[in-house]
């Protein structure tokens, strides 16, 4: 067992003219390497916001992130977005891919940006991800001329661009119909496969019998936290 991501009595509060909000209290796990963990719960119940603190988009008010030995709120801004293109893809549930560039482009930007990937190699990679998720063909078009399904796709292949060992997604199928959701879940699934560590934000638990694990908040407290009984990691 290795602590591959773990979060130590997190909680974040936001400041408002109306006082403090509690949007997470106390939030303490560990994630191996390899898991496969679906985090759920209803709309405002601090999905967005854990998956921020995982990431570092936004820093905990008290506690501790550490992933693969690094505690993330040590980072300052320009190593922190080095150390996050490395080490964690993100796709976002509104894609937010770059209108002005190509599908190509967009993923190319990406290993520019972190330069892990090898010149050379690039455009190669990025050719290889975009096939991967079944849109190779459409590699020279604007994300415009994309359907939804085609540009979540694309958006999971950028987040993949420099391989990183972790893959979290914030309700990446919330606005797509039954048959791309399953496209992507089948694309996770091969992920977690191949090794990766995916952490999924959904509303649609029941779509994805693979999941190793399933941590409900509520109201910012983790309510449940169950291994799969199928779960390589129990
Ligand atoms: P979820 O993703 O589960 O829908 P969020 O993590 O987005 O929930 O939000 C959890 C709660 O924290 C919500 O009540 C939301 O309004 C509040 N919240 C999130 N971000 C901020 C912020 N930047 N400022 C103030 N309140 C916030
Ligand atoms: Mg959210």
């Amino acid at each position: 067992m290795s602590n591959f991501i773990e979060l130590k009595q997190v909680s974040k509060w936001f400041e408002s003219t109306a006082g403090r909000f509690n949007a997470l209290r106390d939030i303490d796990f560990v994630i191996e390497k390899g898991e496969y963990i679906a985090i759920t719960g209803k709309s405002g119940s601090g999905k967005s916001t854990l998956l921020n603190m995982l990431t570092g988009i936004d820093h905990p008010s008290e506690g501790a992130v550490i992933i693969n030995a690094t505690e993330v709120q040590t980072l300052n801004e320009s190593v922190l977005a080095t150390w996050r293109g490395k080490n964690i893809g993100i796709v976002f549930q509104f894609f937010q891919l770059i209108p002005t560039l190509t599908i190509l482009e967009n993923i190319l930007l990406a290993m520019d940006f972190v330069n892990v990937i090898p010149t050379k190699e690039r455009e190669k990679r990025a050719e290889m991800l975009l096939n991967q998720v079944g849109i190779g063909q459409q590699k020279n078009k604007l994300p415009a001329a994309l359907s939804g399904g085609e540009q979540q796709r694309a958006a999971i292949a950028r987040a993949l661009a420099n391989d990183p060992p972790i893959l979290v997604a914030d309700e990446p199928t919330g606005n797509l119909d039954s048959k791309t959701t399953e496209i992507i879940f089948n694309l996770f699934s091969e992920l977690v496969k191949s090794g990766k560590t995916v952490i999924v934000v959904t509303h649609e638990k029941t779509l994805n019998p693979d999941y190793d694990r399933i941590i409900t908040l509520r109201d910012g407290v983790v309510v449940d936290d169950k291994k799969a009984i199928n779960s390589k990691h129990l």
